[in-house]
Order: structure tokens, then C-alpha cells, then sequence
């Protein structure tokens, strides 16, 4: 049972990623299974309900997969750890206090709903849910464009990015929005690549493929999700040739999302890569700073979550490498505030968090402060070196200097060395600015934009 428990918890872990994982699978407690029931323990109401509304369908879908077969999931409150605990999650759920322990455990539960789960459009995965910046400004664009005229300009759409982009946020908001379809309704199929595969090998089996076929093919719009996974597997790429040229011919949109782009899928047959790059391609870079801080925003504001700014700004700063991971350092500040019954504040954050998120110290060092500088203000780095007095150019100087006293352990000596100046120079800059970043807020709040802009940077970004 363990080690069927155990292989179950390695699929959830893959799919929500291990901060997610920890949050909300951890704390569950695989009681066993009897006949085709599983049975699932959570430490109270507030994380049965959680677990319930978002991993029920991924544990059943895992449960099933490990167990070879279709598998009920029951998921039940762990009383004797239940009671005590309050819930004030904010969604009016109660946990009636002292639930006496012989209570029958509220049970929930869902016929086993097969492998159908994965290939639903996620209800949450909208264009409206979809947070726009910088690093997502073409592809969502492009989705825009391809929602609003599907199969006319840009067949098929490739969206490639790393881990946790929203790369399946933007795929599937196309979809929904075609079902919506305001002139006519489309039909819309969401299929990973993985199941598209295992539905065409049991297909082949069941000597089925005139349904398969058909499936694929008479849709509106087909969303493959993580086409990468289909490299290296020679006959699902072929059929998926054709499955995509039948499409193409009759101008019925195709939406792919990879983690790389076509030219860098190893093991891609050439002709699936010439179709995949026959339309329109566009990436999904990290978002920056700005961009992680409304998406924090947002999805507070969408779990009806009161998250004070400087938290917002607390997480979006040591979380950078995934929207995914984002996310699950917010629900688990929700499952813990909730828990605890109170306010979130940066130290309940950084409490709460420690274990997840490691406050990056990026080491700072005087040419990247220079490079930096020279950037924001946009002007030549040479220039900010050079011996040039333009009152801008000199003002920009005596910011980098400052920053630099501030943010190195380098002496006053050096400094001036590197900005080929006299140590007297680098002092009476750094008390000019000192005093204004005290005396001027305007002034403060740019300067210490450039801080969180330097702090911010990834080493590799350097
Ligand atoms: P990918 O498919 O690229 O691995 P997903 O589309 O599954 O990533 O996104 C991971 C999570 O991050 C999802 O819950 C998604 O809603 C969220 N997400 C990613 N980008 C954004 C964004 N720009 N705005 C709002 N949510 C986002
Ligand atoms: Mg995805």
C-alpha cells in the first residue's frame, strides 16, 4: 500500500511541482483502499476542501494510472487532528468546532471519472485569470489573435517556455473562448501529448483507429499540450502528421505548447518540425519582477486572500523562477494563515515560507552595479565611467557610487578606482545622495527601485 501510495505521490509531485506538493499532498495520509475506494485522510476541513476543489480529479487520475484501474477517491477529515485546528479560510467553511469524534467523517465521494479530467479545459485557465507583462506580452497577443480568428491567421500557434510559464493557462484560454464562440460555438479538443499517445496505442489495440481518428479530427481547434513528449516516438508522430495536416487542410486551428521550440525538440521528426514552424511561434520568457507582484496580486484577490503589498512584494522577490511555484507559496500562506488564525505579514510570510523559498542573495559587485546603473538611466556605461560632466551623466555616477558603498563590501578607495576617481570623489557622492534618499521620498522610492531591481537579478540574468 505504501509503495502504492508512494509512486501515486511521485505523479501528483511531477504535475504540481514539490512546493505545491508539500502544501497540500504532504499533510494527507493514505489510510488504503477497498475494492476500488481509496481512502484519504486530511489534517481538517479547511484542507479536505482545499484538496478536494483543486487534486481531487489528479488524485484519482494518479490513484487509477498506479492501481490499473478506475479508482474512487474518499477523502475524509482526520478528527482526531481536525478538531482544534479553526478555519477561517475566508470562504465561509466552518469547521464546527469539537466535531465528536464518532461522527461520521464527511465523505466525498466521485466515480472515478477515468483519464476524461486531463483533457477538460481547466475552468480557471482563462484569459481573464491570465496576467499580462513583459515576458508573455507576444504570446498572449498572439492567443488573443488566434482565439478571436481561429484557423485564419496563425495555424498552428507553437507556444514554447519553461516549467510553470502558463503555457497551458494560454492554450487553454484560446479554447475557451472558441467554446464560447460569440458568432458560433467551436468545438475544442485539449489533449496532452502523453494521452494522445496512450489513446492512440489503445486504440491500435482495440483495433479502433476509425474512432480515433475521428476524435482527433473533427474538431474545431485541437490543443496538443507538450508536444515535446512526443520525441523519439516514431509512430505517434506520425499520426499526429496527419492528424494535423487533416486539420490544416479544412483551416481548423492547431495550438501547440512545448517546453522548447520546434528547431530544439531533439528526436522531432523534420516534417512535424517544418509544420510546427509553419505558423506562428512565440515564447514564454520568466516574468519579471513587476509582473510576478500582480500575479501574486491577482491570484490573492482570486482566493479572496487579504495580502498586504509589501507581502505581495515579499514573495514575488524570492520566488522568481515559476509562476507554478508562486502559487503554491500563496496557497500555503493562505493553509497557514488559515491555521492559525491570523494576519499575514512579511515575517509570518518569511515564517511560513522558509522552507520553500531561500532569500537570494545575489552577490553584487561593482561592474554589474555599473552595467545596471547605466541601464536604468539608459546611458553608455563608457559614459558612466568616463570623465564626461554632463550634470546627467555626473548625477547617474554619484547613483552608482552610492549604490556601490552600499551594496559591496568595497572601500571608498576602490570604488573610486573602478570609476577612475579619487576616493574624495566616491564619499562626497555618496553623502550628496545619502542625504537626498533621506530628504526626498520621490528620489527614495527610485533609488531603492534600482536596489530591488539589482537584488532581484538572477546570477545567470548577470
Ligand atoms: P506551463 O504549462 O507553462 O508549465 P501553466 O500554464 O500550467 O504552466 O501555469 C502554471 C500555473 O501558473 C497555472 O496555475 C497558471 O494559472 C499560472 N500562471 C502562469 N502564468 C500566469 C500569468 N501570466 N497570469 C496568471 N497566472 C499564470
Ligand atoms: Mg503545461
Amino acid at each position: 500500500m505504501d509503495a502504492l501510495w508512494q509512486r501515486v505521490s511521485n505523479r501528483v509531485r511531477d504535475e504540481l511541482g514539490q512546493v505545491g506538493f508539500e502544501t497540500w499532498i504532504g499533510p494527507l495520509n493514505f489510510v488504503g483502499m477497498e475494492g476500488r475506494t481509496a481512502t484519504i485522510q486530511a489534517p481538517n476541513k479547511f484542507f479536505r476542501d482545499w484538496v478536494h476543489d483543486r487534486y481531487l480529479d489528479l488524485l484519482r487520475e494518479s490513484l487509477s494510472a498506479e492501481a490499473g484501474m478506475s479508482v474512487n477517491v474518499m477523502l475524509v477529515v482526520d478528527n482526531q487532528n481536525g478538531n482544534g485546528h479553526g478555519n477561517g479560510n475566508g470562504n465561509g467553511h466552518h469547521n464546527g468546532a469539537a466535531r465528536p469524534t464518532a461522527a461520521p467523517p464527511p465523505a466525498i465521494n466521485n466515480p472515478a471519472g477515468g483519464r476524461e479530467g486531463r483533457t477538460q479545459l481547466n475552468p480557471r485557465y482563462t484569459f481573464a485569470e491570465f496576467v499580462i507583462g513583459s515576458s508573455n506580452q507576444f504570446a498572449h497577443a498572439a492567443a488573443q489573435a488566434v482565439a478571436n480568428q481561429p484557423g485564419e491567421k496563425y495555424n498552428p500557434l507553437f507556444i514554447y517556455g519553461g516549467v510553470g510559464l502558463g503555457k497551458t493557462h494560454l492554450a487553454t484560454a484560446i479554447g475557451h473562448h472558441l467554446q464560447a464562440g460569440r458568432d458560433r460555438p467551436r468545438k475544442v479538443l485539449f489533449v496532452p501529448a502523453e494521452i494522445f499517445m496512450n489513446e492512440l496505442i489503445s486504440s491500435l489495440r482495440r483495433d479502433r483507429m476509425g474512432e480515433f481518428k475521428e476524435k482527433m479530427r473533427r474538431v474545431d481547434a485541437l490543443i496538443l499540450d507538450d508536444v515535446q513528449f512526443l520525441a523519439g516516438r516514431e509512430r505517434t508522430q506520425e499520426e499526429f502528421f496527419h492528424t494535423f495536416n487533416s486539420l490544416h487542410a479544412e483551416r481548423h486551428q492547431i495550438v501547440l505548447t512545448s517546453d522548447k521550440a520546434p528547431r530544439d525538440i531533439a528526436g522531432l521528426e523534420e516534417r512535424l518540425r517544418n509544420r510546427f514552424e509553419s505558423g506562428l511561434i512565440a515564447d514564454i520568457a520568466p516574468p519579471d519582477l513587476e509582473t510576478r507582484v500582480a500575479i501574486v496580486q491577482k491570484k490573492a484577490a482570486l482566493e479572496n486572500l487579504q495580502l498586504a503589498p509589501d507581502v505581495a512584494l515579499y514573495v514575488a522577490q524570492n520566488v522568481s523562477s515559476n509562476v507554478r511555484e508562486l502559487e503554491g507559496c500563496l496557497t500555503r500562506l493562505a493553509a497557514f494563515a488559515s491555521l492559525n488564525k491570523c494576519a499575514i505579514t512579511v515575517d509570518f510570510a518569511r515564517q511560513a515560507l522558509r522552507d520553500l523559498i531561500r532569500e537570494q542573495e545575489v552577490k553584487l559587485d561593482i561592474d554589474l552595479i555599473q552595467k545596471r546603473v547605466s541601464e536604468f538611466f539608459h546611458i553608455r556605461l563608457a559614459d558612466l565611467k568616463s570623465k564626461k560632466r554632463t550634470q546627467h551623466i555626473a548625477f547617474c555616477r554619484q547613483v552608482a557610487m552610492y549604490l556601490c558603498r552600499k551594496l559591496t563590501d568595497s572601500s571608498f578607495p576602490t570604488i573610486g578606482d573602478r570609476f577612475g576617481r579619487d576616493h574624495s570623489t566616491v564619499i562626497h557622492a555618496y553623502n550628496l545622495i545619502s542625504r537626498r534618499v533621506s530628504n526626498d521620498s520621490a528620489f527614495r522610492h527610485s533609488i531603492e527601485k534600482i536596489e530591488r531591481d539589482l537584488k532581484n537579478m538572477r546570477p545567470d540574468a548577470a
